[in-house]
């Protein structure tokens, strides 16, 4: 054997394909991870760990154990795999604080409607006829896009849970996909259902949530309908340990409902609210001084024109709130955090912008170490699990991202957090690592079978189509 410390690392493209499968095998075979990655750029996200230009990272079990210049030693070990990252940056794995799963069976079906065609659309037409099977259908093929983009934890807001049935369903899609899930469970926007909510909350968390190995936890998610007063389910949630997370807060009706929150005491980390667009000054002061969490959903906001279409990233910042970030429907919109970021880089500095060539020349404009912290930690605070993920800090979860950053499109690597927030894509994202274990890898999602997903995301495409009457036509836009 090499001494370890003689071994030369070599950069990932003059790996070969056969030893990176070689590898694979080497990652499937451990009982419990021991992985050695050797000669990264590291990217923390964590400022009590400094980003390095060349570093090493260490997964012990399903947690980061050590970040270093140079753990050459530890590749002494027995069971380590080592991999020869350099010219990749090692990166936490993105978050999406708030994205509507169960649809995605959908995708683009409906790229050009606004609010309310989407809401026609989604709630009054389609959601109805979704089976259990539908909802793990839309899920599982979520997940997996979710995680060859490098979101290696989402937020599903699960407004469609018709019956106990259909959350179980989305709980195995979790499952079988190997991705970390929140399950903000919410009852359907419209239509009938069985009226287990929110008793079964109870049961869900006992069921899917409740053992340490488990990557899914639960949240109250409220929508438009109400069984009950606001204050009462919040009450159920907070009795059950549960955060709480509100979509489509909006203009005044949103603002009453915050500040009426606020005066009771009701805000607070907790709670999660989403979109915040156009609400009043004195909504904002409520959020802010109880630190309850903001979701923008950009590419929402300003695509399907919700209320004035701004999503409030300067509100935000002028409150002093860091925002997370969110992809909410792909129906309509892009799949992918990176269209988030680069829209929430781009909407804030083209107003600053705007504000400093109208006379106030130090107004501040963000930068991509700011979207990239909404799109990771900011994220994970939003969905209640900052202590467990969002950063690459020892002791946290190993879900990690390792993305070739000397690929054509990002050649040479000049600047690690500029490469990923302006450069990257899922097909640069070589691996992806969800609390120790791969599940991409090579560039290729691992142990999927992606043409039973194909067949089960068109078998639900067609069922809901057939129910509906709509004739889905690639080259004949829904309702033309
Ligand atoms: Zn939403």
């Amino acid at each position: 054997m090499i001494a370890p410390n003689k071994m030369r690392v070599r950069p990932y493209y003059e790996v070969s394909d056969a030893e990176w499968q070689e590898k694979l095998t080497e990652l499937e075979t451990q009982n419990s991870p021991r992985v050695l990655f050797r000669g990264a750029t590291i990217v923390t996200m964590d400022p009590e760990y400094p980003d390095l230009a060349k570093g090493d990272l260490l997964i012990e079990g399903n947690r980061i154990s050590k970040i270093s210049a140079d753990l050459t030693d530890e590749a002494l070990t027995d069971g380590t795999v080592v991999i020869e990252a350099e010219g990749t940056i090692l990166a936490p794995g993105l978050v999406d604080a708030h994205r509507h799963c169960w649809a995605n069976s959908l995708r683009r079906l409906i790229p050009d409607v606004d609010l309310a065609g989407y809401m026609a659309t989604t709630h009054t037409v389609m959601a109805s006829s979704y089976r259990p099977q539908d909802m793990y259908a839309g899920d599982l093929a979520t997940m997996l896009g979710a995680l060859d983009s490098g979101v290696t934890c989402v937020l599903d807001f699960s407004h469609n849970s018709r019956s106990a049935a259909h959350a179980d369903a989305v709980f195995a899609a979790y499952r079988d996909s190997g991705i970390r899930a929140v399950h903000a469970s919410a009852v359907p926007e419209a239509g009938d259902w069985d009226r287990h909510w929110p008793d079964d909350l109870a049961r869900l968390k006992e069921e899917y949530c409740s053992s340490p190995a488990s990557l899914s936890t639960l949240r109250m998610a409220v929508v438009s309908r109400l069984v009950k007063p606001l204050d009462e389910l919040m009450g159920d949630a907070r009795s059950l340990g549960l955060g709480i997370t509100l979509d489509a807060v909006l203009g005044p009706q949103g603002s009453e409902t915050v500040v009426d929150l606020g005066r009771r005491g009701l805000l607070g980390p907790d709670v999660t609210l989403i979109h915040c667009t156009d609400l009043t000054d004195e909504a904002w002061r409520h959020i802010a001084d109880s630190a309850t969490r903001v979701t923008l959903a950009p590419t929402s906001d300003a695509q399907l024109g919700i209320f004035d279409g701004q999503f409030p990233i300067q509100k935000c910042l002028d409150f002093g709130i860091r925002p997370s970030l969110s992809v909410d429907v792909e129906m309509s919109l892009a799949s992918d955090m990176f269209s988030q970021m680069r829209c929430v880089l781009t909407t804030q500095r083209s107003g600053a912008a705007t504000r400093r060539y109208a006379g106030d020349p130090e107004f501040p404009m963000i930068e991509t170490r700011d979207v990239l912290e909404f799109a990771t930690i900011d994220s994970a605070k939003a969905i209640g699990l900052e202590d467990q993920i969002g950063s690459l800090t020892p002791g946290k979860q190993a879900d990690l991202l390792m993305i070739q950053a000397e690929d054509i499109n990002n050649m040479p690597l000049n600047n690690a957090i500029g490469t990923i927030v302006l450069g990257t894509d899922s097909k640069n994202i070589s691996a992806v690592f969800v609390a120790g274990m791969v599940r991409k890898w090579n560039g290729r999602l691992v142990g999927q079978d992606l043409n039973n997903v194909r067949r089960l995301a068109q078998e639900t495409r067609d069922h809901v189509a057939s129910q509906v009457g709509l004739r889905v036509d690639p080259v004949v836009p829904v309702g033309r």
